[in-house]
């Protein structure tokens, strides 16, 4: 989608540190990280928030989290992660481009919000 800086990073034209792609999903570096690793999950297909999840794209939600795993290995997270998604205003999501927050490399916060 034009103007996503997400499909930017999916198609190469804003650069991005990757921790993972296949042909559905890219995984990459956040850049202001808010636990020692912070990485990002998204899927190639612009789908804007979580309340946009539908019988039509649901299956690259479940690829997603079919992925985490291996992901977070990747990552040395075998200790825990936390995985986030922020939608719309009320939860502060900024980028408008369905993404879920992997956080971990350290112990989290209790406090969720
Ligand atoms: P949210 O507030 O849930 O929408 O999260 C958006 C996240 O995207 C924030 O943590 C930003 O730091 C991150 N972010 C924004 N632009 C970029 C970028 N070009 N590369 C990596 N992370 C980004």
């Amino acid at each position: 989608m034009a103007d996503c800086i997400f499909c930017k990073i999916v198609d190469g034209s804003i650069p991005s540190k990757k921790a993972y792609e296949d042909d559905k999903i890219l995984a990459f570096y956040d850049l202001e990280p808010q636990a020692p690793v912070h990485v990002l999950v998204i899927p190639k297909q612009h789908i804007s928030c979580a309340n946009d999840i539908d019988d039509t794209n649901c299956d690259v939600v479940a690829h997603i989290f079919s992925k985490i795993p291996e992901i977070a290995k990747l990552l040395g997270l075998e200790n825990g992660y936390r995985i986030v998604n922020n939608c719309g205003d009320d939860g502060c999501q900024s980028v408008k481009h369905m993404h879920f927050h992997l956080l971990g490399g350290k112990k989290l916060s209790g406090q969720m919000a």
